[in-house]
């Protein structure tokens, strides 16, 4: 997923592409990037239609502090649907460590999640609780829960990485005076708006390797 996706509006709809590498609309450019590929005219874009670049949701997390990230270990294209089977969750602290847990115990990658989704869960202004939630991260990890023997008596509730992850956030909700999130509450707050996105851009990105563009349908736009 390294291109840029741009969105422009022509014919009434809205209409995704591949940024081209350079001045898109120049004479020089590909004839196809050139034209609409509703009714082939000649875009000529004005002063407010300008195209916009999509945000890609699939981000190094390791450049993201403190948040729940989200990788497959099938590639970033699998991110698209939430499997609970399929995905593996971590935690990155403020340095871009990512603490996960696994057969082998708890481990802390310092790559490996270069492509993945992440939810950032500390506010970048609460400093008092960004460092403590390093401090509180170290020693949350090396509680004898964590251990890799235990890790398939946890499978029983779910993927274990999962339940690994959500204690840590309800140790540091009840840290910060809030109450414990369930599975499913933070699943549904949490995770499924953020995929809900992400799938619909993997869609996108994917239509347009293969047809060369997108055309959106109204009911579910980026
Ligand atoms: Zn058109």
């Amino acid at each position: 997923m390294e291109r840029a996706v741009i969105k422009y509006r022509h014919c009434g709809r809205n209409i995704h592409r591949f940024s081209a590498p350079d001045a898109s609309y120049s004479p020089r450019a590909d004839d196809s990037q050139r034209r609409c590929p509703v009714c082939q005219q000649t875009l000529a874009f004005g002063l407010l239609d300008a195209p916009v670049a999509l945000t890609c949701p699939i981000r190094n997390g390791h450049t993201v502090p403190c948040a729940f990230l989200i990788g497959s270990m099938h590639g970033p294209s699998h991110l698209g649907e939430w499997h609970d089977t399929e995905i593996h969750v971590g935690l990155s602290n403020s340095e871009g460590l990512v603490y996960n847990y696994t057969l082998s115990g708890v481990r802390r990658d310092v790559r490996g999640w270069e492509q993945c989704v992440s939810i950032r869960l500390c506010p970048p202004w609460r400093h008092e609780l960004r460092e403590s939630w390093d401090r509180e991260l170290e020693q949350f990890s090396a509680l004898p829960e964590w251990v890799s023997e235990r890790f398939d008596e946890e499978r029983e509730f779910g993927s274990c990485c999962y339940g690994f992850a959500l204690t840590f956030i309800n140790h540091m909700r009840s840290l910060d005076g809030k109450a414990s999130l369930s599975r499913d509450q933070f699943t549904g707050s949490h995770i499924l708006p953020r995929m809900k996105t992400v799938s619909l851009y993997i869609n996108i990105y994917h239509a347009i390797l293969q047809h060369g563009f997108y055309i959106a349908n109204t009911d579910h736009d980026m």
